[in-house]
């Protein structure tokens, strides 16, 4: 149940905060062509339609995120990838910094200890990618209807 304080709202939005830098979604993804179904069936490739699911068997384009980037994470640090809320904007978030509220109410966000260091690694890392930009590091805050 949230918490209200003051007054009641029946407004269904959150904000949130965090330290993080902006990226390109599209640089997460590369492309790769797989075929219309997983079946396993002997001469499968050169019928038109799967014997066993009954699918048009095609290769089609598929979105595969690139190898770094694992269980929304590259490196320590969680990738927001969250096309709704963006217009093919993505951001990594430096670990602690991130918090959400609901509530309408006045929240201490902890300072994150070694940020320095932190953002020093997320660079290093981000570079490599060549998703690196100093000007789309820095503290963001955002409002979403949920
Ligand atoms: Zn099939």
């Amino acid at each position: 149940m949230k918490k209200r304080i003051g007054f009641v709202s029946n407004s269904s939005t959150s904000s949130f905060i965090m330290i993080g830098l902006k990226i390109d979604r599209n640089k997460l993804y590369t492309t790769s062509e797989k075929r219309s179904c997983d079946c396993d069936v002997p001469g499968i490739e050169e019928a038109a339609f799967c014997s066993s699911c009954g699918v048009k068997v095609k290769m089609i384009e598929t979105e595969v995120p690139i190898p770094e980037y694992v269980d929304y994470k590259i490196g320590k640090f969680e990738i927001q990838d969250e096309r709704e809320y963006s217009d093919g904007d993505a951001y990594a978030i430096i670990p602690g910094s991130d918090e959400t509220s609901s509530d309408y109410c006045m929240q201490k966000i902890d300072i994150v200890e070694n940020l320095t260091e932190l953002k020093a690694e997320m660079k290093k890392t981000f570079e490599e990618l060549e998703m690196w930009n100093e000007k789309e590091f820095g503290i963001w805050f955002g409002v979403r209807s949920d």
